[in-house]
């Protein structure tokens, strides 16, 4: 099963998507992760994708495309697949439609957050992440060692300053709020569900709605 997750920066498409896939048994692709393990440890991919990244600007889509088709060739992904923030324009939708069609495949579910703008800057202003396994926490301070044991420090990421939130919510109505009605006038199978809620209580709808 593919199942794309769309919804704003800070909607919990990450927490919800590591619960969807353990729920399923397949793996998650975050191509935020991707790209922050790249600027780590300081490739090309990463050198390239850095600046867009700190201003909360969208990576361009070859770059994106290029992850998508590498990621789903990959035999641990046959089974199915949690796409989180990998469709953020509509040409990355369209490229994602022809790499699974290449590969026999199609997205199943497309998973819409809703949530209002005035909770996600709430919510990612007060977020930390880790720098090794990348969770994010809420009312931990930077600095703080990882409480799941991987050896990580709690940062600060650069697009979870003020200025960067804004402009990443500007870019998600711009760029991405357009994907859904793609997806809609494809005949897609489009479940919204509210993203406001107890982890438990949205993990719930979210795995209702892919049909668990
Ligand atoms: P995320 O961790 O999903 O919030 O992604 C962090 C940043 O990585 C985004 O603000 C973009 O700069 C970049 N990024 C991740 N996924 C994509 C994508 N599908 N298209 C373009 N940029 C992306």
């Amino acid at each position: 099963m593919i199942v794309v997750l769309l919804g704003p920066p800070g909607a919990g498409k990450g927490t919800q998507g590591e619960r969807i896939a353990a729920a399923l048994g397949v793996p998650k692709l975050a191509t935020g992760d991707v790209l922050r393990a790249a600027v780590k440890a300081g490739t090309k991919l990463g050198l390239d994708a850095k600046g867009f990244m700190d201003r909360g600007d969208l990576v361009p889509d070859a770059v994106i495309l290029g992850i998508m088709k590498e990621a789903l060739a990959e035999p641990a992904q046959a089974k199915g697949v949690i796409l989180d923030g990998v469709v953020r324009t509509v040409p990355q939708a369209e490229g994602l439609a022809k790499v699974t069609k290449e590969l026999g495949r199609r997205v199943d579910v497309v998973l819409t957050f809703d949530i209002a703008d005035d909770l996600l800057v709430e919510r990612l202003s007060g977020r930390t992440t880790c720098d090794t396994c990348q969770k994010p926490f809420t009312g931990l301070e930077p600095g703080t060692k990882c409480p799941e044991k991987c050896g990580g420090t709690l940062v600060r990421r650069k697009d979870d300053e003020p200025e960067a939130i804004r402009n990443r919510l500007r870019v998600y109505h711009e760029q991405t709020e357009p994907v859904l009605g793609w997806y809609v006038k494809a005949g897609a199978n489009v479940r919204r569900i509210d993203a406001v809620g107890s982890f438990d209580e949205v993990t719930a709808r979210a795995l209702a709605a892919v049909g668990r």
